[in-house]
């Protein structure tokens, strides 16, 4: 766990020691000579409707304008959240921001219109007059005093999770199956129904409002992922991904029998019940005997793929400039090899006109030591000692170690501007000009305090300058400030701006 104070002095030790080259390797005083792939880089902010709501409008606006920011990402739902995120992860404003906890906020930001979900048993939180902002119209309100500002409005959706059944009308009858008959995480992707609603809401945002595009995403991997990295029960052995999958010659019985074996394996090993032949190597052998385990893990994600075609192919029937982006998420960007494996960047180019690869360099630290390597040593990963498991992390992706942060440094160092270049370039190059890139920067994510509770994890502003103009060295077409406006100090959106001022400079 981080301290403000501990991580500031931190930092300023390594700048005096000279080891601060712009967040690892690339020198700031060199930052006004990055070359610019468009004319117009697009300087995107990820936003949700309460922020202009609760700030007002104006204010809101103008903040941005300081950063900027040229592309509002603004939340068409808030089915993820549960709206539970303590204030103290908002950043400070000249006024108070509100806390989300305890309000009565409705999670659906869009009119919608029965005729675009006639194929499906969902439909969408219904229009209540006890919620507050119940009246408002985002989508409609906003365009005016962008486009003043020459900002373009995008809707930003990110897949439901599991337990809005309590929101959205049947949702619980499309949720996935796992290995022992058991509702598992999530839609299942597969579902008829659940693909029906996806498209009918892109449908009915296209056809009703007059915004640039949208950008949509789930934040969620697969069944071996889960079980090697997290020890969870795979899914989905529903009838729609049996039926699919037995169309591609996969038996579902083997995989199943495959996927029950392996995590009976896994769980023994969470245990410490270990195998005289090392866990990897246990693992690998299920791999081989059940085949089936690797298919259905690949067609899962599949789906995942067509439901991005679905949405791109109903969205450009409907008005062919409505521009489609792809949100590809920290797992599948970072550390889940199997689903970057699976989905390969050169894959979404028939299915996005852009796509964002979420690279968020500071918090990756903490995210890296808590959420990936901690998992992975209690998993498959078992015989390696955790600095051990870094240290191939790093391999693995192509990262100089000597760059990069020890193990006990992720809990207050990211991993710099040259993980954010080297991320933005492999999907530059995968991409290959089939889609424009545009960088999801991560500024002041929250990360747990030590006491308790959670606040912004501070983006140094030297090492975000140097992290922008990495983006942009790479070849990227633009930058999405993530993760959420409210997170974002005032301080950043002021460096972000001062960063593309230079860059702009003739
Ligand atoms: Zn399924």
């Amino acid at each position: 766990m981080y301290q403000t104070k501990d991580r500031r002095a931190f930092l300023k030790d390594l700048g005096t020691a000279g080891l601060i080259m712009g967040g690892a390797g690339l020198p700031i005083a060199g930052a006004m000579t990055t070359p610019l792939r468009t004319e117009k880089p697009l300087v995107g902010i990820q936003i949700s409707p309460l922020n202009f709501l609760d700030e007002g409008m104006e204010a809101c606006l103008g903040r941005l304008e300081t950063a900027g920011i040229n592309a509002l990402f603004c939340y068409s739902q808030t089915y993820h959240l549960s709206y539970n995120k303590p204030v103290s992860a908002f950043a400070s404003r000249p006024v108070q921001p509100r806390s989300f906890a305890g309000r009565g906020l409705r999670h659906q930001w869009i009119q919608t219109h029965p005729e675009f979900y006639k194929d499906t048993l969902l439909s969408h939180e219904k229009p209540n007059p006890a919620h507050e902002y119940h009246n408002r119209d985002i989508f409609t309100e906003l365009l005016q005093p962008a486009r003043q500002r020459g900002m373009k409005v995008y809707a930003r959706i990110l897949e439901a999770s599991a337990n809005r059944r309590d929101l959205i009308p049947n949702y619980e009858k499309v949720l996935t199956v796992d290995i022992n008959g058991h509702t598992g995480r999530g839609p299942c992707w597969n579902h008829p129904d659940y693909r029906a609603w996806i498209s009918g809401t892109v449908k009915d945002l296209v056809t009703h409002y007059d915004i640039a595009g949208l950008q949509y995403g789930a934040e969620r991997t697969g069944p071996l992922s889960y079980l090697l990295y997290r020890g969870l029960v795979p899914t989905c052995f529903c009838e729609h991904c049996t039926r699919r999958n037995k169309a591609k010659n996969i038996d579902a019985g083997r995989a199943r029998e495959g996927y029950q074996q392996l995590y009976q394996f896994i769980q023994k090993v969470e245990a410490d019940v270990l195998p005289a032949d090392g866990v990897l190597a246990s693992v690998y052998g299920y791999l081989q005997r059940y085949p089936e385990i690797l298919s259905w893990n690949y067609q899962w994600f599949q789906a995942d793929n067509e439901i991005h075609q679905e949405i791109y192919d109903v969205a450009k029937a409907i008005k062919p400039d409505f521009e489609i982006g792809r949100h590809v998420d920290h797992q599948r960007s970072s550390w889940d090899i199997w689903y970057r494996a699976a989905v390969p960047y050169s894959d979404m180019a028939g299915s996005s006109d852009f796509v964002k690869p979420i690279v968020y360099h500071d918090i990756l630290g903490p995210r890296l030591r808590n959420w990936v390597i901690k998992e992975m040593h209690r998993h498959a990963w078992r015989d390696k000692t955790e600095a051990e498991i870094l240290q191939e992390f790093y391999a693995l992706f192509g990262y100089d170690s000597a760059q990069m942060p020890a193990l006990e440094e992720l809990n207050s160092r990211g991993l710099g501007a040259a993980y954010v270049q080297k991320e933005t370039e492999r999907c530059v190059k995968g991409l290959n000009g089939g889609a424009k890139v545009y960088t999801g920067l991560g500024v002041d994510v929250p990360w747990h305090l030590p006491e308790g509770g959670m606040a912004p994890f501070p983006s140094p502003p030297d090492v975000l300058t140097a992290a922008i103009h990495g983006a942009f060295q790479a070849g990227a077409d633009g930058i999405l400030i993530s993760r959420e406006y409210e997170e974002i100090r005032l301080e950043s959106l002021k460096t972000i701006g001062q960063a593309m001022a230079a860059i702009h400079r003739p």
